[in-house]
């Protein structure tokens, strides 16, 4: 580093070091795509009554043959910039499909996976068709299937948003709302925005371990809430036993987080949910 005085030079290299990384991502990422190396990872819900994983949450990983495992954060953002999203989405949905597909087959137990939908999806009005296409084609139920759109989206696009939802209501789907919480979303939001789930950001019980009582009572009114607008509950982020018998008591239906299971393979998963052996996650 050049130190202190320098520090001009030092922002502009490491501006134009991400740039070429970018550059670099941005010129792989289709033949990444045919190659296969997004995979999806599995992280189970488990049910806070019964203990029983219920479902699970497909989030995307890009595994490069040369950097080995990359996270969403490294290439989500310029991929909503780029527009690449849309195709990544559809991917991720496609194997989602393909999995339920083999359990059904397989005569497994019916258990829901959510995916992510990205904003970008939002401003094509055939968004629904392509996943519509897919859903078809792997003949499977939409009834299965959980589509999470983000809280943030309520601000910038609460049409597009209230159009979506009824689109995939119509043909079956069910709707969550990722990250509730994390933003500046009001309570009042909810009362246009039907949605099915509502995944409780950690920011709700982060600190629950050294709780003063003050954010377990806004815990206890959202979960509240939720039911009386017949929405399910999900926290997102649990990592200890207190936060999970904190938001049993609460009343919220399910938890997902470290706690129980980091994403996982879905040969993993499958273990966790169907079978009597324990993984232990992604390292
Ligand atoms: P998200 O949808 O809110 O997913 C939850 C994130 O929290 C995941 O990060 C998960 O690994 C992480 N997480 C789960 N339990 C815990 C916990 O106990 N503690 C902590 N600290 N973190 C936990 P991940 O997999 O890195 O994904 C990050 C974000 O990338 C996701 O946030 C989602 O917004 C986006 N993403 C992932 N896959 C897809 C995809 O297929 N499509 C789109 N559009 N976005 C995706
Ligand atoms: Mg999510
Ligand atoms: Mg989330
Ligand atoms: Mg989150």
């Amino acid at each position: 580093g050049g130190g202190r005085l320098c520090a001009c030079r030092f922002y502009s290299s490491e501006d134009s070091l991400q740039l070429s990384a970018e550059k670099e991502i941005e010129n792989r990422m289709r033949a990444a795509l045919d190659a296969g190396e997004f995979a999806i990872y599995l992280q189970p819900k488990l049910d806070l009554r019964t203990d029983a994983v219920v479902g699970a949450e497909a989030l995307v990983r890009w595994i490069d043959p040369v950097r080995g495992l990359v996270p969403p954060s490294d290439f989500i953002p310029l991929f909503e910039r780029n527009g690449f999203v849309v195709d990544l989405d559809l991917c991720v949905f496609e194997q989602v499909c393909a999995l339920l597909r083999a359990w059904i087959d397989g005569g497994r137990r019916p258990v829901v996976l959510s995916v992510n939908m990205s904003r970008a999806h939002l401003a094509d009005p055939c968004f629904l068709g392509r996943y519509e296409e897919i859903r078809r084609r792997h003949d499977v139920p939409a009834s299965l299937i959980e589509i999470e759109l983000t809280e943030t989206l309520v601000f910038e696009d609460p049409v597009g948003l209230g159009r979506v939802i009824d689109e995939l209501h119509a043909a079956g789907y069910s709707c969550s709302m990722d990250d509730f919480g994390s933003g500046y979303s009001s309570l009042n939001v909810l009362k246009d925005i039907d949605v099915d789930v509502l995944k409780l950001d950690r920011v709700f019980f982060d600190a629950v371990d050294a709780d003063t009582g003050r954010g377990a009572a806004i815990v206890d009114i959202v979960i509240e809430l939720a039911r009386r607008l017949r929405m399910r509950t999900v926290a997102e982020g649990v990592e200890t036993r207190e936060q999970a018998a904190f938001l049993k008591r609460a009343g919220c239906d399910m938890i997902q987080g470290y706690l129980f299971s980091r994403p996982v393979p879905p040969v993993e998963f499958e273990r966790l949910a169907f079978g009597d052996s324990f993984g232990n996650g992604e390292k």
